[in-house]
């Protein structure tokens, strides 16, 4: 079996390749000191269309697939996390509008957002928890016109650009999660500073308080009360995006660990050519990397052809979790081959560990998804 990308999947793949060499990479090192991201690159970006890659053209996407989305990612990803965060969350936004939106709410967030215009943010996790829908402490509650949002949400991607919010809050009347979508900066938003996160630096994270937020009855997602069934979608096509991130990181920390293996001397020869214990450790890469790209690249492959959402959703939450963990092996096989230097801030390989550690906590836990996917397993 092979993966033989279409001619669209070879451009989309090239083109985001091309960018991140070109553009990311020379500010690379200035996006995780400065942990911002210029403006500049988003413009780029959304200039290339890699925010709507896998989007309806009717709302202005590319139609190109999953799988382009994934390629488009780990290549993005690759040179700066929190470009492939900034992304991967205005595509989790999008999906929920895409599979609830009623064809008004369509036309009024997704182009925007898909053109990269307006950046999405989803907005899920509290102070309390972010695992367990049942203990959301952010409510709605029903006013003359609509709805009055109060709360706080926390760790909240891309919180800080303007664009649509899709919220999960608690109905104050009935206790049960209700998803809305409502504009960032409206009456009643403010945000925290950015969190000093250890890596996807430029991939701003901040709290979001509501304060007495209007949100007008139009602006419901899907039903009252059903705000888990945009959890599941948010949380399968979230993880689709941050699949294609972490493995971004799995070949950052295997170029990287290549590159010095091959540059760093002893007595005249370089270590990779002399040490045997670098050798086994460019094959260890070698092998996690393979593996990590099948799993991500036939999570592509199956967003764009399946027949089972529930089987999907387990892909989806299993692959996320092989991909982080395997780009967190790979940067420490990486590390070990740098030495001191792998320790040392200015080494890349130092910040791709920052980058990678983050993927098994986000968008639910590893241990929470393995469970979930084992469910799924078990149950047939
Ligand atoms: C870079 C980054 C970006 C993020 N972006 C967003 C965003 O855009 N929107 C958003 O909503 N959130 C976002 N988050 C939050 C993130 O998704 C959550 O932090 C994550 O899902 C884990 O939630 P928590 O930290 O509250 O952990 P908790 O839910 O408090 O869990 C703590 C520990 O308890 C375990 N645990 C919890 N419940 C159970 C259970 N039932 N059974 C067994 N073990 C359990 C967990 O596995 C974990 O080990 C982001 C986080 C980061 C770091």
């Amino acid at each position: 079996m092979n993966f033989d990308f279409s001619k669209e999947e070879q451009l989309i793949q090239k083109a985001a390749k091309e960018f991140a060499d070109k553009r990311i990479a020379p500010v690379a090192g200035n996006i995780h000191r400065t942990n911002a991201m210029p403006a500049e690159i988003v413009d780029g970006l959304a200039d290339l269309g890699m925010f709507g890659i896998p989007f309806l053209e009717k709302y202005g996407g590319g139609e190109a697939g999953y799988l382009s989305y994934i390629l488009a990612l780990e290549q993005l990803s690759k040179a700066s996390a929190g470009v492939g965060m900034i992304i991967s969350v205005n595509a989790v936004g999008l999906a929920v509008i895409n599979v609830f939106g009623t064809e008004e709410q369509k036309l009024a967030y997704l182009p925007q957002s898909i053109d990269g215009k307006k950046i999405m943010s989803f907005a899920f996790t509290e102070p309390g928890t972010g695992s367990d829908p049942k203990q959301l402490t952010t409510t709605v509650s029903r006013d003359k016109d609509g709805y009055l949002l109060n709360g706080t949400k926390r760790f909240i991607s891309n919180a800080g650009y303007k664009g649509p919010m899709v919220v999960v809050a608690k109905e104050s009347d009935t206790g049960k999660a209700t998803a809305f979508v409502i504009d960032k900066f409206c009456d009643g938003y403010s945000l925290s500073a950015p969190w000093e996160k250890i890596g996807a630096h430029g991939g701003g994270l901040y709290d979001v308080y509501f304060k007495d937020v209007k949100i007008p009855a139009e602006n419901l997602l899907g039903q009252n009360g059903g705000g888990l069934s945009a959890l599941k979608i948010a949380m399968i096509y979230g993880k689709i995006g941050l699949t294609g991130l972490f493995l971004g990181q799995a070949l950052a920390a295997f170029e990287e660990g290549l590159r010095y293996a091959n540059e760093k001397m002893h007595r005249g020869e370089s270590i990779g050519h002399k040490f045997e214990h670098i050798k086994i450790s460019v094959a260890d890469m070698a092998m996690k990397y393979d593996a990590a790209k099948w799993h991500a690249y036939h999570l592509g492959w199956a967003a764009d052809n399946y027949k089972d959402p529930l089987q999907l959703a387990k892909e989806a939450a299993l692959s996320k979790v092989f991909v982080a963990e395997t780009a967190i092996d790979i940067a420490r096989i990486s590390m070990g081959i740098h030495g001191s230097y792998g320790l040392m801030e200015d080494y890349k390989i130092s910040q791709i560990w920052g980058d990678a550690i983050i993927g098994p906590q986000v968008e639910g836990t590893a241990p929470l998804l393995k469970i979930m996917g084992a469910g799924i397993i078990l149950n047939g």
